[in-house]
């Protein structure tokens, strides 16, 4: 049985976050049980983008800072790191807006950055992540167009260095090819402890180009299964139609039938949202698989420049895994005959230029 722990939080007051982030982890035996004084730790949120904390692109500094404050009174020490989009070209941008660099300054934290990798099964992993005692997670709830909803499992994908990740998009840029390989990383970087800012989720277009949501819940677990299946309830899903969530249960990662989840603290039925907007990429999933293959092969969608938008920062153009993107002074163009449609672009864009087109039936069949 697993178990994973909810907590009530109205807003990012740093008081309620503290309470409500304490009182999940003390719910699964307190941070004392998974730090011993002397320790290593890496808080490893998702730090996407450049976005504001506003924005839900983010993990809210917020609920890191209180995650490393237990840490710290634990007696371990506390590194905050990520891999972002876009090879982490624009990652003190990223550490500014997002509010981590001025967390990590007021509180002593040390900030790494993920350049340089080991490999493990072929896959190139942040040196940070493998010397770590113990690494804790901390995503964020956001709707994802490819995968649906990225949570505690997909967060491990930013564990992965430099080019490695976009050759992963081009090799696998639909969901279940992509899902094999979050499953796959995941396997091989499980954290000790997963904390997850729901507070302000994100629906719609996500994973950068949604809508705040409020969810009010702070969630805590030692399983990423577990918690994905529950964040997948809390936002309308069958914990297994999401295909991620469905692969590492097969895979024995982890536990995604509700049976068998012990819910804590407070009832995962009250934090249910029954209208959350899911991404206008998702097709009918109620559908059987034969007519939803059938239906996938006519419906289409595509990245698009929106040239007033745009401010020509070549963020899309590293983060696209075959190079499709041209950046030019007066124009910005997306070879479609060789797009792979993985929308890296779309994730990385810190201004929302890039909006997703989608063709007549799937407009048709998804409104
Ligand atoms: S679309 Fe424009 S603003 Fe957005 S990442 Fe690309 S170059 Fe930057
Ligand atoms: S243009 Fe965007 S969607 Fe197409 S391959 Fe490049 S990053 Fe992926």
């Amino acid at each position: 049985m697993s178990k994973v722990a909810l907590r009530r939080c109205e807003d990012y007051d740093f008081d309620k976050v503290y309470k409500a982030v304490k009182s999940s982890v003390d719910l699964l035996g307190g941070m004392e049980r998974f730090v011993k004084p002397g320790m290593k730790v890496l808080l490893k949120p998702n730090l996407l983008t450049a976005a504001l904390p506003d924005e839900a692109v983010t993990t809210h500094p917020e609920v890191v800072r209180a995650v490393g404050r237990l840490v710290r009174e634990a007696g371990g020490t506390v590194r905050i790191g990520d891999a972002p989009g876009g090879y982490g070209k624009n990652i003190d941008e990223i550490l500014d807006k997002s509010g981590l660099r001025r967390i990590a300054e007021e509180e002593w934290f040390e900030l790494v950055k993920f350049n340089t990798a080991s490999f493990k099964d072929g896959i190139p992993i942040a040196k940070h992540v493998l010397e770590a005692d113990l690494m804790i997670s901390i995503p964020k709830i956001k709707t994802h167009c490819i995968t649906v909803m990225t949570g505690a499992i997909k967060n491990m994908f930013g564990t992965v260095t430099g080019l490695h990740k976009a050759e992963c998009h081009s090799k696998a840029p639909r969901e279940g090819d992509l899902a094999r390989i979050l499953v796959k990383v995941y396997s091989m970087t499980k954290p000790g402890l997963t904390v997850v800012d729901g507070i302000v989720g994100m629906e719609g277009d996500g994973p950068s180009a949604g809508k705040p949501r409020a969810l009010n819940v702070v969630m805590a677990g030692i399983d990423a299964v577990a918690i994905d299946a529950c964040m997948a309830k809390i936002i309308g899903l069958n914990p297994l139609d999401v295909v991620v969530t469905n692969m590492a249960c097969e895979a024995g990662l982890g536990v995604a039938d509700m049976s068998k989840i012990e819910v804590l603290g407070d009832r995962l039925d009250s934090f249910i949202v029954k209208d959350f907007k899911l991404p206008r990429t998702m097709p009918l999933r109620i559908l059987p698989r034969p007519i939803l293959k059938w239906f996938l092969g006519l419906m289409s969608f595509k990245p698009d420049i929106d040239y007033d938008i745009c401010v020509k920062c070549g963020l899309c153009k590293a983060a696209c895994p075959v190079n499709c993107i041209s950046i030019r002074e007066t124009f910005c163009s997306i070879d479609y005959s060789a797009c792979v449609r993985c929308l890296c672009c779309h994730e990385v864009c810190p201004h929302k230029a890039i909006s997703i087109k989608r063709n007549l039936l799937t407009k048709m069949i998804w409104g």
